[in-house]
């Protein structure tokens, strides 16, 4: 992700660090050869989660009813969501599924609802509601049986795509040279809405409305026994490696997104450790690939091995005082890792704690420079509802404020697709930062593109300014949209089609104020109707 556009310092020349990965020389055999002691008294920042409470349980309850009145229902599914986590005794856990359920029948989501209906009454204290559910089951079923079973779309990309991954297109691949790093670019002319690659996240730290395990959104999920932090859509997404380090836990949090960082960290450290099978093999690995080209392209890797060599290349940009940084961060995971007495054993010796340190250092900076909230920016998301996402390959394209092609989310899928025509041999770029850009004057973007990817923006943009094209201001296309962008639900495909027919039209534009906000609305557009699907 940090393969900046340009004047980007290679991964090799920008570690100036002399911390990272440096062993001990001394005479005393014991400490020989070790790695060099990165926590030193760092101090653990871990706290304890809130506890299940059913007075709270309640409350979530009765606010999301309210929800329900104004007819809000999705803010009325989190909270219900909510109060499920919270649910000390039956009586709540009961209540959450029954309004739950009446959620997903108004959302026309029958099936669920059923699963709900299914769930409360399996309950004891159901009575009070038996014949509310009763009602509600009978009428979901009828819907059912009326509705034909249209399966929802699955994403593909459309054209061809390479013979080995149906999930790449063959008008994109991955290069290298000294000005850009590792960069994407186009192999054949590529059309606006061409979808160029489909990638499931190597890691993924979920909010707390998604199953903490794969990220699906509106399911039956079940809360963690434990803490009120976590839900799964089943029993298979509650046996994942990963809860039970981060369970009842509070990270490292001087703002709020950090503790999902800190998750984020975790589990790609138990990712590595689990890729491999024994922390020798783990050690000898690391010790290798440290040494081989930082930039090399590992295309579309498959095996667990090959991905995880791809995440450790990733690029980063540190230094001494990165990690001294990331110090009480690391102490947290380390903790939290050596508090399961399996992966304790592991790491049985002074050497595999020294090496668990600079490995989960290492993690830190690539998941700093390359993790990426998925949710942010979007209308009605607070930030403590933010994600952790880091995929490997959509990680290789560079960053432009004015991209040819946008990043979307869908569960722990990340969709790569064109939103300006482009040409064969041209790089394709996506957009690192997040809002209206146009608000912001070159300087303060870069400022921010510096200070979190260490490289400099040269995009049109950036070099010349706005474009002052002031008739575009009448064009009909964008006169359309604008003036239905309020009710954008109602008008998504006349939005979208007048988005794309103004940009085909108008390559040159694109760094207009007219021309960003098409651009800009058919990427919002698109990400509204992947999360539709
Ligand atoms: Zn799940
Ligand atoms: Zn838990
Ligand atoms: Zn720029």
């Amino acid at each position: 992700m940090t393969e900046g556009q340009s004047r980007l310092k290679s991964q090799a020349e920008a570690f100036k660090g002399t911390m990272l990965w440096s062993k001990i020389k001394s005479e005393s055999i014991e400490e020989n050869g070790l790695y060099i002691d990165l926590l030193g008294n760092a101090n653990s920042w871990i706290c304890k989660g809130e506890k299940k409470r059913s007075t709270l349980s309640r409350k979530f309850i009765s606010d999301g009813n309210a929800k329900l009145i104004e007819n809000d229902l999705n803010g009325a599914l989190k909270l219900f969501n909510r109060g499920m986590r919270f649910a000390e005794d039956n009586e709540h856990v009961c209540l959450a599924n029954f309004w739950r359920s009446s959620c997903y029948r108004r959302l026309n989501l029958f099936e669920r609802s059923l699963e709900d209906i299914k769930r409360a009454k399996q309950i004891d204290w159901k009575k009070k509601l038996e014949r509310r559910l009763e009602r509600r089951r009978k009428f979901c079923n009828k819907k059912l049986n009326l509705k034909a079973t249209s399966r929802k779309g699955i994403i593909t990309v459309n054209g061809k795509t390479y013979k080995k991954l149906p999930f790449v297109s063959s008008a994109i691949k991955i290069e290298k040279n000294d000005e850009f790093g590792r960069f994407v670019t186009a192999t054949n002319d590529i059309h606006i809405g061409d979808t160029l690659l489909i990638e499931k996240s190597y890691v993924r730290v979920s909010t707390a409305d998604e199953c903490s395990k794969c990220a699906k959104t509106k399911m039956n999920f079940i809360p963690c026994d434990n803490c009120v932090d976590a839900m799964f859509c089943d029993k298979d997404c509650v046996d994942n490696d990963f809860h039970s380090f981060e369970c009842g836990k509070i990270f490292y949090k001087p703002n709020i997104d950090d503790s999902k960082v800190t998750s984020c960290i975790l589990r790609s450290i138990v990712v590595a450790i689990n890729t491999f099978t024994t922390v020798d093999d783990l050690i000898a690995f690391v010790e290798h690939i440290r040494l081989t080209d930082p930039n090399e392209i590992i295309v579309f890797a498959e095996s667990p091995i090959d991905k995880y060599k791809a995440f450790f290349k990733l690029s980063t940009y540190i230094t001494d005082k990165c990690i001294w940084d990331f110090r009480n961060q690391a102490k947290d995971i380390y903790d939290s890792i050596m508090s399961s007495t399996d992966y304790a054993a592991k790491f049985d010796t002074l050497a595999k704690q020294r090496f668990l340190v600079h490995l989960i250092c290492h993690h830190a900076a690539i998941v700093r420079s390359n993790g990426f909230p998925t949710n942010s920016g979007i209308p009605g998301v607070n930030d403590d509802d933010f994600d952790c996402t880091i995929a490997l390959e959509s990680s290789y394209f560079n960053h432009s404020c004015l991209p040819n092609a946008v990043k979307l989310y869908k569960d722990d899928i990340t969709v790569i697709r064109a939103i300006q025509p482009i040409k064969a041999g041209q790089q394709i770029f996506v957009d690192y930062l997040q809002g209206d850009l146009t608000k912001e004057t070159s300087r303060e973007r870069n400022e921010q593109l510096e200070f979190a990817y260490k490289f400099t923006c040269q995009c049109e943009l950036c070099v010349n300014g706005i474009q002052k094209a002031p008739t575009l201001r009448y064009h009909l296309d964008y006169v359309f949209v604008k003036s239905k962008m309020d009710r954008c639900d109602d008008y998504i495909i006349p939005i979208r089609k007048n988005c794309v027919t103004f940009l085909q039209n108008h390559p040159k534009n694109v760094s207009s104020q007219v021309g960003y906000y098409m651009l800009s609305t058919l990427a919002f557009i698109y990400q509204k109707e992947l999360s539709k699907q």
